[in-house]
C-alpha cells in the first residue's frame, strides 16, 4: 500500500472517530477532546496523570486544557488528588460516573463492530499501527506514552517490577498504564 493512501485512510478513520465522538458526547455536554483527556485519564499511571501530561498526550496547550479540565470537573467527571510528597503535584482521577461514561462511549460502538470486520488479522494491523505510530513521534520529537513492557527503564527482578527512572517498586497493573517517561526499548 502506498503512503498517500495509508495517510488517505488514517485520516478518514480519525475524522469518522471524532465525528461519532462528537455525536455520542453532544447529550451529556461533552466535546470530543473532554472524551479524549478522560479515556487518557483512566489508563495513565501516576507519573502520567496531570494536567501537563494530558496536554501532552493531546497535543494542546496547558491554557487550552486547563478549560477542558475545569469543564469536566464541574460536571462531575474529575477531581483532584494532591500528591503525597509533592504538594506542587496534583493528580487528575476520572470519578466513577466517568467511568461508566467511558465503558459505554470510548471507545465508540461503531468501533467495536468495525474492528470485529478485522478480528482475524488485528494482531497484524496493531503491530503495523504502532510502528507507524512510533515512527511519527519520533520524527516530530514526541513523547511515545507506552506502558512499561516496552519500556528502557523497566527492571525485572524475582518477578518483582521496578522503575529503573524513578527507583519506584510498580505493581503489575501499573506497567500496563500510559506513561509520559516511557522511552521505547532498543
Ligand atoms: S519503567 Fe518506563 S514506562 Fe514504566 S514507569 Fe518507569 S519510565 Fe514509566
Amino acid at each position: 500500500m502506498s503512503g498517500d493512501r495509508l495517510f488517505d485512510l488514517v485520516e478518514r478513520i480519525g475524522a469518522l472517530l471524532r465525528s461519532e465522538l462528537r455525536r455520542l458526547g453532544a447529550p451529556h455536554g461533552l466535546e470530543p477532546v473532554h472524551l479524549q483527556a478522560l479515556a487518557y485519564l483512566a489508563r495513565a499511571n501516576r507519573y502520567s496523570d496531570t494536567p501537563i501530561a494530558v496536554a501532552e498526550f493531546l497535543g494542546l496547550t496547558k491554557g487550552n486544557v486547563s478549560q477542558r479540565l475545569i469543564a469536566l470537573e464541574k460536571a462531575g467527571l474529575l477531581r483532584r488528588r494532591p500528591d503525597r510528597d509533592d504538594a506542587r503535584v496534583v493528580h487528575l482521577v476520572p470519578t466513577a460516573k466517568a467511568q461508566t461514561l467511558l465503558e459505554a462511549l470510548s471507545p465508540p460502538p461503531a468501533w467495536r463492530t468495525a474492528t470485529a470486520a478485522v478480528a482475524g488479522d488485528q494482531e497484524g494491523v496493531e503491530t503495523a499501527l504502532a510502528t507507524l505510530l512510533s515512527a511519527l513521534q519520533g520524527a516530530n520529537g514526541r513523547r511515545t506514552f507506552g506502558q512499561c513492557r516496552s519500556c528502557r527503564f523497566l527492571q525485572r527482578k524475582d518477578g518483582a517490577f521496578t522503575c529503573g527512572l524513578t527507583h519506584d517498586p510498580l505493581e503489575p497493573d501499573h506497567t500496563l498504564r500510559l506513561c509520559r517517561e516511557h522511552e521505547p526499548a532498543a
